[in-house]
């Protein structure tokens, strides 16, 4: 029996280079915007799109932990601000936040990460743990990660611990039986590190270590995660 039974993944930039995915499903939110209110477009190419999202964050703090919310909410607003009636404001906001999120679910993966998935999850449990509004279901990743706990979700974000006691909980796993696998030295690595479960940060750019976050493993490419854990096993 291996001693690690449970390994959780990040999926922004761990699986998938989420700035490219981000982008398209900004340009296709846009394109459905210029359709449908043209007059709201000037508030996004001035800026004043990103003035109204900086006062949400201000005065809502708790929407940090659920960007679907504030991203749909900062186009309603913008909206209201063009004059537009609140009623047709909340409909063409939940269009255009559909079109994003359509948009937001194709992704490009990574080279090697659904062979790589496929074979992990022969042997262990795995889950998605995220911060950002991708759905595994609605990407098909659910045949290999069987549970997914998002800030959404959860109410709070990485490196909260209550996003990876959430996944503990779920499994029934002691921390150490558990390896928590992202590129985010801090959001991923000190915060898995910090309840006690084994880290692999992955690190496809060749970025330095910071402060004093120690990851259990590191990895340049997904192809090196079996190894990874093969030698977390082995310690
Ligand atoms: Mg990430």
């Amino acid at each position: 029996m291996p001693r690690i039974r449970v390994i959780t993944f990040d999926l922004d930039n761990t699986l998938w280079d989420v700035h490219q995915v981000i982008g398209n499903a900004e340009r296709a939110m846009r394109s459905y915007l210029r359709q449908h209110a043209p007059e709201v477009m000037g508030l996004f190419e001035r800026g004043e799109a990103a003035a109204i999202r900086d006062r949400l964050l201000r005065e809502r703090p708790e929407i940090t932990h659920n960007l679907s919310v504030l991203r749909e909410t900062v186009v309603f607003e913008a909206l209201l601000t063009t004059g537009m009636a609140e009623r047709r404001a909340v409909a063409v906001a939940s269009r255009a936040f559909q079109t994003f999120l359509d948009a937001r679910h194709d992704v490009i993966y990574f080279d090697h990460a659904l062979t790589t998935l496929e074979m992990l999850s022969g042997t262990y449990t795995m889950g998605a743990l995220s911060n950002g509004n991708a759905d595994t279901a609605t990407l098909g990743l659910d045949r290999y990660l069987t549970f997914s706990f998002s800030a959404e979700a959860v109410g709070a974000s990485k490196p909260a611990p209550a996003m990876f006691h959430a996944a503990l909980a779920h499994t029934a796993v002691q921390p150490h039986e558990a390896i928590h696998v992202g590129d985010h030295l801090v959001d991923d690595i000190a915060g898995a590190a910090g309840v006690g479960m084994h880290t692999i940060w992955v690190n496809m750019r060749g970025h330095e270590l910071e402060g004093d976050v120690k990851p259990s493993a590191e990895v340049a490419g997904l192809d090196e995660l079996m190894e990874a854990i093969r030698a977390i096993e082995g310690l």
